[in-house]
């Protein structure tokens, strides 16, 4: 009987916890647990009322390694699914090793007085990981994730080599608002108000926050302008392709969003130090989430299409190619499936698809820690057409 263990019950979640329960044949028994009992309680009636069975639920700290073990002991799962927030990967992946159980993420770990994230202390754990025999899988939600198995499956496939890789996300979907974040606003605001960034013959090139843009064709919603950010799928992506030259990230943002963010930014609602309020310490940004709609309410009022996707150029049979690999997703159909609006949809749907490959043996390693792109690609594109998120090829002239 394979048992899985959900940590955090937010946005994301709740689409995790909704697909491993549509599989029943590999999720048999699902146990969700976060710090606040009630989101859990909520998502377990979310998906009784929806016909596909019970689920356990429980409350934990997930930054208390003692009580994360002592629940991993008691659930005794095949895996541990982190979509609590990046502060808690490495608390999480320590009682994942105590107990000797599988470890999956969607997104890499993030102290949090300091908007950097990296993958090295987490892939400090691959030794370890290995010689407890269980898998530590990082980053399997879309970006990172299906972007990394975009690559991957460009590698394995479409190309004898790959010289340039752009990400490609953008998410025009309207939820009304004058200004909302689709996925915990922490630590989205954090991320693109941090220094953009891109790999390029061998080194870093870093770009002031939101200075370099493109505009770029998205099939099924049309031409829009696109940021170039720094985002963790490409520090794995640059080691793992050879031969590759460039590797960037671009993602796209409305006038609104933008506009509003310049002004919380001027006015330092964006600071993530602790500052002095009427006698208490607050960190501003923490409060500004506070104020700012929770994402999974955003699901309802959300219209519109999401597309990521990967534009490849490289070799193939001593020819250029450009290869263009993506997914369209709807807001509004996500919603009515599992009570979601497409961001967490296409981050849930990943991070279910990776458990399942490692639980059928497809992605069962002898242990260790991976990158999603170090897998092989074919099994998990299939299965994103089996679970909700189809993609799609182009071949676009070369210049
Ligand atoms: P939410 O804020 O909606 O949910 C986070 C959940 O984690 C909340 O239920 C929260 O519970 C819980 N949590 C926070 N701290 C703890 C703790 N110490 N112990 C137990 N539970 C805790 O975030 P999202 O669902 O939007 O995002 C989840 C993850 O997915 C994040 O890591 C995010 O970076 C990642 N992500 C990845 C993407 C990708 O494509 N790879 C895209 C989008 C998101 P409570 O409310 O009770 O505090």
């Amino acid at each position: 009987m394979q048992s899985v263990l959900i940590i955090g019950a937010g946005g994301v979640s709740r689409v995790v916890t909704h697909k491993c329960a549509q599989v029943r044949d590999t999720f048999k028994d699902i146990t969700l647990a976060s710090r606040t009992i009630s989101k859990c309680e909520q998502i377990k009636n979310e998906i009784i009322a929806k016909g596909l069975g019970d689920i356990n639920i429980h409350s934990i700290d997930a930054d208390d390694i003692p009580a994360l073990v002592t629940l991993i002991k008691r659930v005794k799962p095949n895996i541990v699914i982190n979509v609590a927030l990046p502060y808690q990967d490495l608390t999480i992946m320590e009682a994942c090793l105590q107990t000797g159980v599988n470890y999956l993420d969607t997104a890499n770990y993030e102290h949090p007085d300091t908007a950097k994230f990296e993958y090295k202390e987490q892939w400090a754990y691959h030794k370890r990981f290995q010689q407890a025999g269980i898998m530590g899988l990082l980053g399997s939600g879309f970006d990172p994730g299906v972007t990394n198995v975009f690559c991957a499956y460009a590698q394995q496939n479409l190309f004898d080599t790959i010289h340039y890789i752009d990400i490609l996300d953008c998410n025009a979907g309207d939820h009304g608002y004058p200004f909302a974040t689709n996925f915990n606003p922490e630590i989205n605001i954090r991320e693109i108000t941090a220094k953009g960034r891109y790999w390029e013959k061998g080194k870093w090139i870093e770009t002031d926050p939101l200075s370099v843009s493109i505009d770029h064709d998205y099939p099924e919603i049309g031409i829009r302008k696109s940021y170039l950010m720094y985002h963790e799928e490409m520090e794995s992506l640059c080691q793992n392709i050879p031969d590759l030259k460039r590797i960037r990230f671009f993602m796209t943002f409305g006038e609104s969003y933008l506009t509003h963010l310049q002004v919380l930014q001027n006015v330092g609602m964006t600071r993530i130090d602790e500052v002095e309020h009427n006698g208490c310490k607050i960190v501003p940004l923490q409060f500004l989430k506070t104020l700012l709609p929770d994402p999974a309410s955003l699901g309802p009022r959300t219209k519109g299409k999401t597309n990521i996707g990967c534009v490849i150029t490289g070799i193939k049979d001593a020819k250029p190619r450009k290869t263009y690999i993506y997914n369209v997703c709807d807001h509004e159909s996500c919603w009515a499936e599992v009570n979601s609006q497409a961001i967490s949809y296409t981050t849930g749907v990943p991070a279910m698809i990776g458990a399942l490959l490692i639980l059928s043996g497809d992605w069962k390693q002898e242990g260790g820690i991976f990158n999603m792109e170090q897998l092989s690609a074919n099994p998990f594109m299939n299965a994103l057409n089996q679970h909700g998120l189809p993609w799609n090829i182009l071949e676009l002239p070369v210049e």
